[in-house]
C-alpha cells in the first residue's frame, strides 16, 4: 500500500564566516533521541538585519519532524553527514523506486540554508543526487552480475524553473541566441509533462554523473550571467528507471516504470519580500509565482477540510496556477512517495520558523502512491 504522509525532516547546518564574525549564536536544539526540534528565542542584537520595533514577540518554538539532521558542529556525536543523510532518507526512497513507486525528494529553505548541499553537495561530500545515482547502478550491476532476468532501462532529465520559464539544463548553453524556453503539457494518462525536454539515456555511473554535471554547470553558467538566478530558480533533476521482467516459465513479460525527482527549490525568503514589496517589482512577483503557489498548494492539501461541500479535491488544489506545482502535481498530492527536506540556518529566527511552520504544515499531506507496472504480454 503506498498510501502515506509526506516525510518531513529537517537539517540545520554549520555556521558560516559571516555568521562566525558577527559571533552569532546557535538558536536550534535537536533531540537526537526525540527528534525534537526546538528553536530558541534570540536577543534581538543577536538577528541579521534591520533592528524593527514591531518585532513580534520571540519565543521558544518546538516541532518533531520524521528525523532532525544536526549538520551544525562536526564535532558533535550525533553530527549528520551527507552519508547520514542518504542512509536515513535515500536509500530507503531508492528502494521504493526498484519496487515500482515514483518519489520526490524536495529541498525548502531561505537561501543559503544548505538545499544545494543537501541535494548536490560538493565533489569532497556529494550530496542526495550524485549519492542516489551511484546507489542506482550499483544495484542495476549488481542485479546484471547475478544474471536476473531483468533488463533495465535509466534515463535522465534536468530542467530549470525560473520566472515561471522551463528551461532544459542539458542542452548546452548558448549565449548569442535567445534562451529556449519550454512549454507544459498534460497527458491523461502521464499526467504533466515538460514538452520536447531531453531525456537521456544513461547506462553507467560515469555517464550519469557527466549529465548531472553538465547540467548543474549550465545552471551556474545562467545564474552568474543573470545576478544570481540560482537562489532563484527552481531545479528538478529526474531519474525514470524501467525494469523489464521476463518470466522463462509463462513466457510473460511486465515492466515496471518508476520516476525518482530531485528537486532543489528556490530560496523561500523571497516569497515573502515579493508579498512586501507589491506589484512594485513585477518580475518578482513572478519569479515568486511558482513559490508561493506552492505555499497555496501545501496549504490546500494539508487541510482538505477548507473544502466547501460539493467540491472535487482537484478543484481547490491551486496545481495549475504555476509552472513548478502543475509540474509537481503528482509529486505533491498524487501518485508518489514524497520526502520534504526543510533545510535551515542556525541563527535567523524569523525565516527559520517561517521554515519549519511551512515543514510542519507538509507533514499532514497524505500521497497515494502505486506501483507502476505493466503487463507486456
Ligand atoms: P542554498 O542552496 O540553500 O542557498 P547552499 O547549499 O548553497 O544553500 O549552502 C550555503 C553554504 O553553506 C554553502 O557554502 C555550503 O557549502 C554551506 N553548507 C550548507 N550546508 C552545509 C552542511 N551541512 N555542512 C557544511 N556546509 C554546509
Ligand atoms: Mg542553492
Amino acid at each position: 500500500d503506498g498510501g502515506g504522509n509526506v516525510r518531513v525532516v529537517v537539517r540545520v547546518r554549520a555556521f558560516l564566516k559571516r555568521e562566525l564574525e558577527r559571533s552569532a549564536r546557535c538558536l536550534v536544539k535537536m533531540d537526537p533521541i526525540t527528534q525534537q526540534t526546538t528553536l530558541l528565542a534570540p536577543d534581538e542584537d543577536d538577528q541579521p538585519g534591520p533592528k524593527s520595533k514591531s518585532r513580534k514577540v520571540m519565543e521558544d518554538k518546538n516541532f518533531t519532524f520524521d528525523s532532525s539532521f544536526w549538520s551544525h558542529d562536526t564535532k558533535d556525536d550525533h553530527y549528520a553527514h551527507q552519508e547520514d543523510v542518504y542512509n536515513a532518507l535515500g536509500e530507503e526512497f531508492l528502494d521504493h523506486n526498484f519496487e515500482g513507486y515514483h518519489t520526490c525528494i524536495f529541498a525548502y529553505g531561505q537561501t543559503g540554508s544548505g538545499k544545494s548541499y543537501t541535494m548536490m553537495g560538493t565533489p569532497d561530500q556529494p550530496g542526495l543526487i550524485p549519492r542516489t545515482c551511484e546507489d542506482l547502478f550499483e544495484r542495476i550491476q549488481a542485479a546484471e552480475n547475478e544474471n536476473t532476468n531483468v533488463a533495465y532501462n535509466v534515463r535522465v532529465s534536468y530542467f530549470e524553473v525560473y520566472n515561471e520559464h522551463v528551461r532544459d539544463l542539458l542542452v548546452p548553453v548558448n549565449t548569442s541566441l535567445p534562451p529556449n524556453y519550454l512549454k507544459i503539457r498534460e497527458s491523461p494518462t502521464e499526467g504533466p509533462y515538460v514538452k520536447d525536454l531531453t531525456e537521456v539515456p544513461v547506462r553507467s555511473i560515469k555517464e550519469i554523473l557527466r549529465h548531472m554535471k553538465n547540467g548543474d554547470a549550465s545552471r551556474t553558467v545562467a545564474s552568474t550571467k543573470m545576478n544570481d538566478t540560482s537562489s532563484r530558480s527552481h531545479a528538478v533533476f529526474t531519474i525514470m528507471l524501467r525494469q523489464i521482467h521476463h518470466d522463462m516459465e509463462t513466457d510473460e513479460t511486465t515492466e515496471r516504470s518508476s520516476r525518482i525527482r530531485l528537486v532543489d527549490l528556490a530560496g523561500s525568503e523571497r516569497a515573502k519580500s515579493t508579498e512586501a514589496t507589491g506589484a512594485r517589482l513585477r518580475e518578482g512577483s513572478n519569479i515568486n509565482k511558482s513559490l508561493t503557489t506552492l505555499g497555496r498548494v501545501i496549504a490546500a492539501l494539508a487541510d482538505p477540510k477548507t473544502l466547501r461541500p460539493g467540491t472535487k479535491r482537484k478543484d481547490v488544489v491551486p496545481y495549475r496556477d504555476s509552472i513548478l506545482t502543475w509540474l509537481l502535481k503528482d509529486s505533491l498530492g498524487g501518485n508518489s512517495k514524497t520526502a520534504m527536506i526543510a533545510c535551515i540556518a542556525p541563527s535567523d529566527y524569523d525565516e527559520t520558523l517561517s521554515t519549519l511552520r511551512y515543514a510542519d504544515q507538509a507533514k499532514r499531506i497524505r500521497t497515494r502512491a502505486v506501483v507502476n507496472q505493466d503487463q507486456m504480454s
